[in-house]
């Protein structure tokens, strides 16, 4: 039987949040509400089958674990997803291929994002045929999947390789250090939370609800799940990814200095959108991978 048997799982997930200070990744914050915004969005057939596969202890919100794979990518037994949460591609080519860029540091292919919800897609496509001790490793797959179809999203973690994605750009964010990943990461949220959320995430979900919902966004939504094959569609994800990471990223910052309002104002709606794009496209992947039709099963086989 897979690691998630609920018990064990318990213990993973409270040791982790003890023994990893600052989780990685797209901030908790940016992973809760891409993860909260999909599973607002699921069919019937889709939420059952989430439902079914969490814990119990989660009550049944995706949510609550859509940050479990940056809390155990640094354990033993998971050390292999680690390069799994972001890409590198050729420094200041402002593209990413594929064939070229999707690989770990030992040049292993599919070790990438793109590769990962590939192969956590394909994974959940079998859901319907399981027996039900296989589906244990389907808990982790939906988890992984719902993870990186966040990380994805976030344009620093689709980076130039030589900066670790921003990593290495040290500088201070308003009065304190930080470096660009992590603005991405996590900065521009916290900062927009405290500036005009009062700290509470769910006004500023329901902010982001609103912008897609009947705002903004509204004439946008259906190009953003337009997916012809789920094996391809993260394609695109990423390469949107590494060109807002051009174009708003890393554009005209110079290590060492200080961001402060004027990156913070002009960046944060892009924050927000990839956030809303993130939960969108997720909740169209699991409304496709769960569906009762076998359309994508067939496709994907
Ligand atoms: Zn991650």
């Amino acid at each position: 039987m897979g690691g998630l048997c609920p018990l064990k799982f318990v213990l993973f997930v409270s040791l982790a949040s003890v023994l990893v200070p600052g989780a990685w990744g797209w901030s908790k914050e940016g992973h809760i509400m891409t993860c909260r915004i999909a599973q607002s969005l699921l069919e019937p057939d889709a939420a059952h089958a989430v439902e079914n596969l969490l814990p119990q202890h989660v009550n049944g919100d995706l949510s609550a674990l859509c940050v479990w794979p940056d809390q155990v990518r640094h354990w033993y037994r998971y050390r292999w997803t680690s390069p799994l949460h972001f890409i590198d591609t050729p420094d200041d080519a402002c593209t990413y291929e594929f064939s070229r860029d999707c690989h770990d540091t030992h040049g292993k292919k599919n070790m990438c994002i793109v590769g990962a919800i590939r192969n956590f897609t394909s994974q959940l496509l079998h859901y319907r045929e399981g027996s039900s001790d296989r589906r244990h490793n389907m808990t982790e797959a939906l988890l992984f999947l719902s993870h990186f179809m966040g990380d994805v999203h976030q344009p620093m973690h689709v980076g130039f390789t030589s900066d670790e994605g921003g990593n290495t750009i040290e500088l201070r964010w308003f009065r304190h250090k930080s470096n660009l990943h992590h603005v991405w990461d996590r900065e521009i949220i916290l900062t927009a939370l405290a500036d005009y959320y009062d700290k509470d995430t769910e006004l500023l979900l329901q902010d982001i609800v609103a912008n897609f919902t009947d705002g903004v966004w509204h004439d946008d939504v259906s190009s953003w799940k337009d997916c012809d094959n789920l094996m391809k569609c993260p394609n695109k994800y990423a390469t949107e990814s590494i060109n807002m990471a051009c174009k708003w990223g890393y554009k005209g910052v110079t290590p060492g200095e200080t961001l402060a309002d004027d990156y913070f104002n002009s960046r944060m709606p892009i924050v927000m959108k990839r956030i809303a794009q993130g939960g969108i496209r997720l909740a169209m992947f699991l409304n496709r991978i769960f569906s009762d039709s076998d359309e994508e099963f067939a496709a994907a086989t």
